[in-house]
């Protein structure tokens, strides 16, 4: 047997050990604590891992990580994980993921499957949202965060052009500054973009929200007219479908009819919510999206593709192109046709193997499939808020509009103060029960819990059992304030 082939054949044993491995951890989820903190000698031995001079066989670095890599998970793989907005993996996009790097292209551009499966894949993903799809007018991405900064960077190139200058070219210095607008619910990732951009923070506004957190429409009206007034570039709107700390859907409508009329450029955030609008029951909250300019969403979020996946997708190409395609001689590819290479369309060169994911996470389950599992989430979330509602014990902070339900602990005859303190470390409580996995955030000063449902294996069971752990967390953390202070 020559060296090669040995190699090979160590491979396959390998690889069988791999799946069962992997389909050992998955099946194992739920009959864990959903999260537990790392043992400090576990955590310490990882940090000083040692740098190996001699290889180790297949066999023994799988053991390795089952023992001790799969032992201590985040645990978003868990049904009973309500934390952040992570999901658990789509068991076919796990499958693929395996594939997809034992295939390894640069899905930068070229003639192989990746790339063509990408065109499609992104197609597939506007087709979901509704989103008008011009050919070439989309990539997938890192995350959210990335997406963002590919639609900004349209946005501020499309706006600075009609203001007669070549960013490309020139840069912003000189510039009347190009002024955006969004909510204080939007997401960080967009300050980040705007700064990452030259545009400066300063002239990202934050507009008012009505008492829901929607973004008030005659309050966006008012700043773009006083920075008209003052000789500023109003040029970008950001709208959420779905915020990060409540899930809340802005009015699409009437945004995007003033971003027509004020030749304002739409980006929609839908990092977390955008395929909401696959359930028929919230469908309507979503009306006016496919009027943006530019959408950034996250498979990896609600469609449970494993990560890193987001997508950006904008309504005309040929913006993008011009903003990014910087063609080297040694980059030139006739054979790509007329869209050319994804490279021209975003920041990245080498790009992974994300489609191969996208596609199997989808066709598993088939766009009915999908709506399914997304109808099943919001429903969960609004019988949670239901639950909430009727608990004497627990307030809800905003209404379900989606699947993040916002809600605190506060029974009554406790002062404000003593509430945000316990609501605050509420979370982490929780967490170290093993039971449940849920985090929190500030939300208009009001410290509170916020519970995210993305896996469609969770039972209406698992949400009376957040609520017990929640309230028996709060009640012990409510106590021992007690006995601190003297209260009684
Ligand atoms: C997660 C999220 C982001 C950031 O996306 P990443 O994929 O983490 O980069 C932006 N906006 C919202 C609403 C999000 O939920």
């Amino acid at each position: 047997m020559t060296d090669d082939l040995r190699r090979t054949d160590d491979f396959r044993t390998a690889a069988r050990t791999a799946a069962e491995l992997v389909s050992d951890y998955l099946e194992g989820l739920p009959a864990r604590p959903v999260w537990q903190p790392m043992d400090d000698a576990e955590r310490q031995a990882l940090l000083d891992l040692e740098l190996p001079e001699h290889g180790a066989p297949l066999e023994e670095l799988l053991k390795t990580v089952g023992e001790r890599i799969m032992s201590a998970p985040m645990g978003n793989g868990n049904q009973r994980f309500f934390g952040w907005v992570n999901s658990a993996p789509q068991p076919a996009g796990v499958l693929a993921t395996l594939a997809a790097s034992a295939m390894n292209p640069s899905s930068a551009g070229g003639d192989h499957a990746d790339v063509h499966l990408e065109r499609a894949v992104v197609r597939w993903i506007a087709e979901l949202v509704g989103f008008p799809h011009p050919a070439g007018g989309g990539l997938l991405t890192s995350g959210t965060s990335m997406a963002t900064i590919v639609c900004l960077a349209a946005a501020r190139n499309r706006a600075a052009r009609a203001a007669g200058w070549d960013v490309r070219e020139d840069g912003l210095a000189g510039m009347p500054p190009l002024v955006g607008y969004v909510t204080g619910e939007t997401h960080s990732c967009v300050r980040k973009a705007a700064e990452l951009l030259g545009l400066g923070s300063r002239n990202l506004r934050t507009v008012a929200t009505d008492a829901e957190g929607h973004l008030d429409l005659d309050a966006l009206a008012a700043a773009v007219a006083e920075d008209r007034a003052a000789g500023r570039l109003p040029f970008l709107v950001v709208a959420s479908a779905g915020t990060v700390g409540t899930g809340a859907v802005d009015p699409f409508e009437p945004i995007a009819d003033l971003a027509e009329r004020e030749g304002l450029w739409l980006h929609v955030d839908g990092a977390y919510g955008a395929f909401g609008v696959l359930d028929e029951t919230i469908a309507h909250r979503y009306a006016g999206m496919e009027r943006a300019d530019s959408l950034a969403l996250d498979p990896h979020k609600w469609l449970g593709v494993p990560v890193d996946c987001g997508c950006a997708l904008v309504r005309d190409a040929e913006e993008l192109r011009g903003t990014f395609s910087l063609v080297p001689s040694y980059l030139r590819d006739e054979a790509a046709g007329s869209l050319g290479w994804f490279s021209e369309y975003g920041t990245e060169q080498t790009r992974p193997f994300r489609s191969l994911k996208v596609w199997a996470s989808i066709a598993h389950r088939g766009r009915a499939g999908v709506a399914a599992d997304i109808a099943h989430t919001t429903a969960l979330a609004r019988r949670l808020g239901e639950l909430v509602e009727a608990d004497p014990e627990l307030e809800l902070i905003a209404p379900v509009e989606t699947s993040i339900v916002a809600f605190r602990y506060a029974p009554a005859g406790i002062e404000e103060n003593r509430l945000n303190t316990v609501n605050k470390e509420l979370p982490v409580a929780v967490q170290l029960r093993g039971e449940v996995f849920v985090t929190g955030a500030l939300h208009r000063g009001r410290e509170m819990i916020r519970a995210c449902l993305l896996n469609a294996t969770t039972t209406e069971a698992d949400l009376h059992l957040l609520l017990s752990e929640v309230r028996s967390a709060g009640s012990e953390l409510t106590d021992i304030y007690r006995e601190v202070t003297g209260d009684s």
